[in-house]
């Protein structure tokens, strides 16, 4: 599944970045998804991130 930010939601604590490091960045002031990890939504700490994200920026898709 895939994982990714919605920039317009992101208000940028970073918890996504502190939580799973290899798939979220924190660039700019606003979480991402690093280039490449965009597969990484099957990650039980990716979807614990998105649960826990307190803008449910995070989303994971088909
Ligand atoms: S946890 Fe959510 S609000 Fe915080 S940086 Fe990540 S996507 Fe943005």
């Amino acid at each position: 599944m895939k994982v990714s930010v919605d920039p317009s939601l992101c208000y940028g604590s970073a918890e996504c970045a502190h939580r799973v490091p290899s798939v979220f960045a924190f660039v700019d002031e606003f979480g991402t998804v690093i280039p490449g990890r965009e597969d990484s939504g099957d990650d039980p700490r990716v979807q614990e991130a998105a649960e826990k994200c307190p803008s449910q920026a995070i989303r994971i898709t088909e």
